[in-house]
Parts: C-alpha cells; sequence; structure tokens
C-alpha cells in the first residue's frame, strides 16, 4: 500500500503541516502547550505525551485528510488508486507488462477486474486467499 498525496493537495497540505507546527513549537516556547492541546486536538487530548507524539498525530491527521491509499494487486499487477480522501472507490491501472511488479511494496489488494468498484477493507487479498 502507499498514501498518495496529489499535486493539487501538496501545497495545502505542506502548507498546513508546517503553520501547525510552527504553531505548536510557539506555544511551548509562550508556556502555553496544556491550552494550544486542547484547543487544536480536544480537551481529552492526553497532556502528558511527548512532543515528538503529539507531532505525530498532527501529521497523522493532515495525511488522512489530505493522502488517498493506492494498492497493487498481487494476482494481475493493477494499481488501485482511490478516487479522492473523501470517496471510498477506487480506479483501476493495467500495467504495460503482465503479472505483479512490487512496485508500491506493500499490503496489496485483489482488483477483481477493471469493472468491479472497490469499497475499503472489503476485499483485502490476504482475505481472497484464505
Ligand atoms: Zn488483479
Amino acid at each position: 500500500m502507499a498514501r498518495v498525496i496529489r499535486d493539487q493537495g501538496a501545497e495545502a497540505f505542506w502548507g498546513e503541516a508546517t503553520a501547525v507546527l510552527a504553531d505548536f513549537v510557539a506555544a511551548i516556547q509562550a508556556g502555553t502547550r496544556s491550552t494550544w492541546l486542547s484547543e487544536h486536538l480536544s480537551s481529552e487530548y492526553p497532556q502528558d505525551l511527548e512532543d515528538v507524539s503529539v507531532i505525530s498525530d498532527l501529521l497523522a491527521g493532515l495525511v488522512g485528510q489530505y493522502a488517498t491509499d493506492a494498492y497493487e494487486c498481487e494476482a494481475c499487477g493493477r494499481i488501485l488508486l482511490q478516487r479522492a480522501p473523501d470517496d471510498p472507490s477506487f480506479v483501476t491501472f493495467s500495467p504495460d507488462v503482465g503479472g505483479a511488479t512490487h512496485i508500491l511494496m506493500g499490503r496489496a489488494r485483489q482488483c477483481l477486474g477493471p469493472d468491479v468498484p472497490l469499497e475499503p477493507g472489503v476485499r483485502d487479498t490476504e482475505e481472497g486467499r484464505r
């Protein structure tokens, strides 16, 4: 599996990521870290997490907002690309040469052919092999 951030979303992603991280650092320096966490994450967000964990959560949230999933079918090599972050359907692309190339080197999905729409988590190749 791969996560894809398209050109149209990349500028906004990096802009938001750098802005929120700079804002978090400024809050730490100003001594308002606790208030910042409550306002930007939630009032229930653990206050005792290390900064690196907070940064990881902030970036993971942005990746989830901007990135889409891409998979390679291990059976035929098709690439499955999620249409949009808020759209659970996928589009398939066939390689010029037959078979899987493992170009994404991760968890694969079974495409079941080019005309079958996919829903996330429905047709994982791991399940299909059982
Ligand atoms: Zn396939």
